[in-house]
């Protein structure tokens, strides 16, 4: 970022800091936590630890952060290196990006930035200035986007909470600040699982490696009074119940739908079963869920991918990222925007634009700055 456009974005990011820090979310046994945080210029700092919300928030003034972190473990010793902090626990958490649901809509809203000279082109190829092969994908999601990131969460939620037992009031969903949610799951009991258990629950909520055998189905199954006998109803718990209540209404139905099964054969019904999963399963990054030691995007600061902050849905129907997340400054300031798909904040429209200079509101130029797409003049 050129030194006019950082500065418009870290005085942004500084008088949020500063005048808003009842944004910022102290977490749960902040004093066992690890904290990091990027730097517009120079690199992440990590094995941080703060007593306390009002430490935290000196530091977030002082140092103006691009992004700030949190691991979702607890440590007996917080600042010491990895191998020495000594694991007490971590929280469960998901994280779900729009970006990865391949919807139609990003054709409308991605472009692609080179990474040598800035150029902004609407098609993935190298760049058509300078021919650098450094270019990378930059979006600016949309009301769909967010509508299909939300179904995610709601399916996750009835996963997490009706097949494996999590109540719902130890769930607590985020916007990410970006394109897309994070929820964190603050359970006791779950806290101590390690690494693999937590890559059992990853696989399990993305329904990953369901086979027919789940359901009865066995590659020589031939008679359908003896494949019913093991074949879910739709009141079944679990997987099991999920993919009946896909495959029919009633389970009256269970006869005719066996026979079907039967008839198509084996390998057919595999592929059915991999469609009802990646329909009814949740569509989270399993890396994310699996690492214990990750520091997290912590609750309440910006994301400098967009200027917008990571913030509470606390009904997840209602909320609008683009008005609860736009938390910067609105006064008016002068970029130079090289190419816009139009976008909305607040209840604003803005774009699209091409090699323009403009005035907009603070939060929409740092908006556009921090997608690569304008520079402040
Ligand atoms: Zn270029
Ligand atoms: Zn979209």
């Amino acid at each position: 970022m050129e030194e006019q456009s950082l500065n418009l974005v870290k005085q942004s990011f500084k008088e949020f800091y500063f005048k808003h820090s009842d944004y910022v979310e102290t977490p749960l046994r902040i004093e066992e936590r690890e904290f990091g945080y990027m730097q517009f210029d120079n690199g992440m700092v990590r094995h941080l630890s703060f007593k306390d919300k009002g430490e935290l928030n000196v530091h977030l003034v002082k140092y103006i952060p691009s992004d700030v972190y949190c691991s979702c473990a607890y440590y007996i010793n917080p600042t010491a290196p990895i191998q020495e902090k000594i694991f007490k626990g971590a929280d469960l958490i998901f994280d779900i990006d729009a970006d990865e649901l391949s919807l139609t809509c990003m054709k409308e809203h991605e472009v692609w930035i080179c990474n040598n000279c800035g150029n902004v082109m609407t098609l993935k190829q190298n760049c058509t200035k300078c021919e650098s092969v450094k270019i990378e994908k930059v979006s600016l999601a949309c009301d769909n986007c967010i509508d299909a990131a939300k179904k995610e969460v709601k399916k996750l939620v009835s996963l997490l909470h009706e097949d494996l037992g999590i109540q719902e009031k130890e769930i607590k969903i985020y916007f990410s600040g970006n394109h897309g949610f994070h929820l964190h799951v603050y359970s006791k009991e779950l806290e101590q699982l390690e690494a693999p258990s937590r890559a059992d629950i990853a696989d399990y909520v993305a329904g990953n490696n369901l086979i027919p055998e789940a359901v009865g189905i066995r590659r020589n199954s031939k008679s359908v009074r003896e494949v019913i006998s093991r074949f879910p109803t739709i009141d079944d718990i679990g997987w099991r119940g999920r993919i009946a209540r896909v495959l029919m209404k009633d389970n009256k139905e269970r006869p005719r739908i066996v026979k079907r099964i039967l008839k198509n054969g084996y390998s057919q019904f595999k592929e059915e079963l991999n469609r009802i999963a990646r329909e009814s399963g949740a569509h989270i990054d399993p890396k994310v869920t699996m690492d214990i030691h990750r520091v997290f995007r912590l609750q309440g600061t910006i994301n400098s991918k967009s200027g917008l902050a990571k913030v509470p849905c606390n009904n997840i129907d209602d909320f609008d990222p683009f008005t609860s997340a736009c938390v910067l400054a609105e006064d008016q300031v002068n970029v130079h925007v090289r190419y816009s798909p139009k976008f909305r904040l607040r209840e604003n429209s803005f774009g699209p634009f091409k090699e323009q200079t403009i005035r907009l509101p603070t939060y929409a130029a740092v908006y556009l700055i921090c997608k690569g797409l304008a520079t402040a003049v």
